[in-house]
């Protein structure tokens, strides 16, 4: 047990007991890490230290993709549709050949398929997809909705499907719908909703309809400056962030401006050794692009590549992780990065460039709690010998327990098998939690370490009475214990 910095008296040692042994506090531990070796720590921005408020943000998100698409022709039906929170998990695959929203394993194995808003049975999915399985590396065709920017995006598919198939001035074909000599195909349609979501982040209208409600869209933590400003008495801090100069100044402002300030405009930069937007995730990772001097009283990007040493209070523009290493002059094995998309910033800061990771997942404080109240979800079945009505049973529970996570069920499991989401969490990212800030709930010194997992070949030994024989262990002993173990 260990007590952070600042806490004194009995009031905070219960205070910081009580914060252990709450789930919704804790950091979770793939891979060992020990925080006393990491000398740089990198932040994400969007849903990592600037979080938004769920599910009004999608809801927002929701509003301003469909009625883009409505602009640009789509029928005023689509109007109708509100977002509904309930339906959507992060981390499904839309098929942009057959329009269905699919749940998959880490191999690409159906766990679940949607068309529209109905759930199909399992010989309706293998019609579509007869070893119910997709090539999900086939990116041309399957499209992985990983983001909680997603959420919204993924929430319209349903929409649109639904809207089309119900609509009787639309034929239903394989792959899309027929109106007089129109076709609509799934793939223009994926294709136009990728459009609306460009549209939507790249012109700002997310952004200022953000910015113009900030109470009602994004989370204020107090606790965030002091995560910042501790972090920075014992190590190096960057952000690096896809989104422009002049969102992440507004956005971090108003994290920081509730610690007070009388220059808040100034006091973000303040937390960071280097400031770095524009990265372009993944891209960022490997080749990147011209490293750029922002001019922070306009917002505008300097002319030519920046060539010289870190200038503390300048903020930088595109560049690369091998250009953030030199800056500060770290390695890549002593820098913990932070961010909360899987594959754009766990995935591959740790594939490309060997960081140590830490994935902020949101959803898990609801996913704790299901999978805590569920867990009491059981059956009796002492007197049924009938193997069949046991299974109907498991599955009649696996039901229900997946439906208190949403129509979609977890973000991590369906049933007892785990998502692509969920074998991507455990691959790649070192460490993962609700949220970034549960970093101050340990000292700075920490070990976080891995719970040691057995192969199943190994798992099957009793390691114990082989290991360490008592001077009385017999050969016999030995066999016994063997055949026990194998029992
Ligand atoms: P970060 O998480 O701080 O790296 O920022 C993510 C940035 O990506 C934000 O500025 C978002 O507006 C932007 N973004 C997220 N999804 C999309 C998309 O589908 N199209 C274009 N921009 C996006
Ligand atoms: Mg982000």
């Amino acid at each position: 047990i260990f007590f952070n910095g600042c806490s004194s008296g009995m009031i905070s040692m219960k205070h910081q007991l009580s914060v252990l042994f709450s789930f919704d506090y804790r950091v979770f531990v793939n891979r060992s890490v020990t925080l006393e070796n990491i000398k740089c720590y990198g932040f994400d921005m969007d849903y990592t230290l600037a979080a938004y408020k769920s599910p009004d943000y999608e809801d927002l998100g929701f509003e301003l993709l469909r009625d883009r698409l409505v602009s640009i022709g789509y029928p005023h039906e689509l109007l109708r549709y509100n977002y509904d929170p309930t339906f959507p998990t992060r981390g499904l695959v839309f098929d942009t050949m057959y329009g269905n929203l699919l749940k998959v394993d880490s191999n690409g194995n159906i766990l679940l398929c949607s068309h529209g808003f109905t759930f199909l049975k399992r010989d309706k999915i293998h019609d579509y997809y007869p070893n119910n399985f997709i090539q999900r590396g086939n990116t041309d065709r399957f499209y992985i909705l990983n983001t909680l920017f997603n959420l919204s995006e993924t929430y319209l598919y349903g929409c649109l499907v639904e809207l089309f198939t119900r609509c009787s001035r639309y034929v239903n074909c394989q792959k899309g719908f027929k109106y007089g000599d129109l076709f609509m195909s799934f793939r223009s349609m994926f294709q136009d909703v990728r459009d609306a979501m460009d549209y939507v982040h790249d012109t700002g209208v997310l952004k200022e309809s953000t910015l113009k409600n900030l109470d009602k869209y994004v989370i204020r933590d107090p606790n965030l400056p002091v995560l910042l400003t501790r972090i920075k008495e014992v190590a190096k801090v960057f952000l690096a962030t896809n989104s422009d100069y002049n969102y992440t100044e507004v956005r971090l402002m108003n994290v920081s401006i509730c610690f007070s300030s009388k220059n808040p405009k100034k006091q973000w930069r303040a937390f960071f050794d280097l400031v770095v937007v524009d990265t372009r995730k993944p891209l960022f990772f490997a080749e990147g692009t011209v490293l750029r001097q922002v001019d922070t009283n306009t917002g505008k990007l300097r002319i030519g590549t920046y060539t010289g040493d870190l200038q503390h209070g300048t903020v930088y523009s595109g560049g690369s992780s091998d250009i953030v290493c030199d800056l500060l002059d770290v390695k890549g094995k002593d820098i913990l990065y932070v961010g909360d998309h899987i594959f754009g910033d766990i995935l591959k800061s740790k594939k490309r460039q060997g960081w140590k990771t830490f994935l902020v997942v949101p959803e898990l404080a609801k996913e704790l709690q299901v999978w805590t109240e569920k867990s009491l979800l059981h059956f009796s079945c002492r007197e049924c010998p009938d193997i069949s009505a046991i299974q109907t049973r498991i599955k009649v529970v696996t039901y229900r327990m997946d439906l208190s996570y949403g129509q979609m069920g977890s973000l991590l499991r369906s049933g007892s098998r785990q998502t692509l989401f969920a074998s991507q969490l455990m691959r790649y990212a070192d460490l993962y939690s609700s949220t970034c800030i549960n970093l101050l709930h340990y000292p700075f010194s920490y070990l976080f370490r891995a719970q040691s997992v057995l192969m199943p070949h190994e798992s099957s030994v009793d390691h114990h009475p082989l290991n360490f024989p008592s001077p009385e262990f017999s050969a016999l002993d030995h066999v016994q214990k063997i055949s026990e173990a194998k029992v």
